[in-house]
């Protein structure tokens, strides 16, 4: 039987956001079999692309931004399917399945599948300032640029890891750069204190000034363009361009009034289903991961191609739960971090290979008598072979001491 015939391959899909989760489904699939219509609903008017250059090659101008396009125009074309760019998704009605948008139309399907991603979360006033920037979207990085190639002096505020990167970027490019935030060091909530404060070194020596452990209160202005940023201290850290880099909340906005679960994405069931029929993948998505036994929703660029697979799969009738070990990589100068599973904070820390001060080493991560994580800096090869020592603890029982 072709998946065409099978009873359980819907009749039409419909994909809400046309990035790297949604592309991927639709890819997946494709590639699984399903013959049927697809339509592909974005809000950006530009083909699906890729967001980590837009932190490095693309924001450094090493690329010309149309290298981060996901496919070329040809293969976009074979997947037959429909995109409809520039239009947002505005209202989901879940028991008839439409979707309405902001131009007037609605889209009705047997299969929705929600990959609207994120939205950059932003300080209270700042749309109202030139100079003041988020780094989502082709666009941001476009005209983050070109003020950073304009200016002389910038301070990032938020030391994750969009911030840490966007710092390296900028000095990179020669700018004068502070980096601000209330942890103690960069990445410090995402690696644990150690690779943290080897971080912090290597921000130091590139010239980085680190303006850590303190919070931010605002931004001081005149005639309209950002003149510096305020710190809970009181002390001003002046700046002539400002990224604010805090997180970035679920863009779930548009189906408030659909009924769905919303709570810190589309709460979804193992099988990353919202309701029969309804799906959602990617940054939005907070599903069911069996293996840890909670929720959990993931922002990186490997969890929307192996999600989006997972849905295809879900979507054609195929019963399996999303059980992922999850990975992030980020570059900042010559330093390429890889960090598969889970850093707690509480986490204790070992050198498993290679050495922290030659900047080239495995960190293993251990919590509750397992092996969570493992972080590799200039080393990816060695830290995913030890990749395996977390997927056999996430299947073992957990221990009972
Ligand atoms: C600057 C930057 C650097 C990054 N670097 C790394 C990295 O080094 N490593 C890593 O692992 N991850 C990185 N990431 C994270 C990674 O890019 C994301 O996890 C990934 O893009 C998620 O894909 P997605 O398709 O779920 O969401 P998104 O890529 O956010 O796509 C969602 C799409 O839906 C659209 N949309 C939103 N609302 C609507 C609506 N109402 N109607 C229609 N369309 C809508 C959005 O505009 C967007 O086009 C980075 C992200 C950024 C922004």
């Amino acid at each position: 039987m072709s998946i065409e015939d099978d009873v359980r391959a819907p009749a039409r899909v419909l994909v809400v956001g046309a990035s790297a989760s949604g592309l991927t489904t639709v890819e997946a699939l494709r590639r699984k079999g399903y013959a049927g219509p697809i339509t592909v609903l974005g809000d950006e008017p530009h083909a699906p692309y890729d967001r980590p250059p837009l932190s490095k090659q693309v924001l450094s101008g090493a690329w010309e931004p149309e290298r981060a396009t996901l496919r070329p125009q040809d293969a976009l074309s074979a997947l037959d399917a429909e995109f409809v760019l520039g239009d947002p998704a505005v209202g989901l009605d879940p028991a008839s399945r439409t979707v309405r948008t902001a131009s007037g139309r609605a889209l009705r399907a047997d299969a929705v599948v929600i990959a609207t991603g994120v939205r950059a979360r932003r300080l209270p006033g700042q749309e109202n300032l030139a100079g003041v920037h988020v780094l989502r979207s082709l666009d941001d990085a476009l005209v983050l640029r070109a003020d950073l190639l304009a200016g002389t002096r910038l301070v990032v505020v938020g030391e994750g890891v969009l911030g840490s990167e966007i710092a390296a970027t900028a000095r990179t490019l020669g700018l004068d750069v502070t980096l601000t935030g209330p942890l103690t060091a960069p990445m410090a909530m995402q690696v644990g204190p150690l690779v943290s404060g080897v971080l912090a070194d290597l921000h130091t020596e590139r010239g980085v000034t680190l303006r850590l452990g303190t919070g931010v209160v605002g931004l001081t202005a005149d005639e309209g363009r950002v003149t510096g940023v305020r710190l809970a201290t009181d002390e001003v850290l002046p700046a002539d361009v400002v990224v604010v880099a805090i997180g970035a909340s679920p863009a779930t906005r548009w189906l408030t009034d659909s009924g769905l679960e919303l709570d810190n994405g589309v709460v979804c069931d193992s099988r990353c289903r919202a309701e029969e029929g309804i799906y959602a993948v990617g940054d939005v998505a907070r599903w069911h991961h069996e293996g840890l036994g909670r929720l959990i929703r993931l922002e990186n660029r490997t969890n929307a191609t192996e999600q989006a697979m997972a849905v295809a799969g879900a979507i054609l009738g195929e019963d399996r739960p999303y059980t992922p070990v999850p990975y992030f990589w980020t570059d900042q100068y010559d330093a390429k971090l890889q960090v598969h599973g889970f850093l707690p904070a509480d986490a204790e820390v070992d050198v498993v290979e290679g050495d922290l001060t030659a900047r080239r080493f495995v960190a293993r991560y251990r919590s509750g008598g397992r092996v969570t994580g493992v972080l590799g800096w200039n080393m990816p090869k060695q830290a995913r072979m030890r990749r395996q020592e977390i997927v056999d603890d996430l299947a073992a029982p957990a221990p009972t001491h």
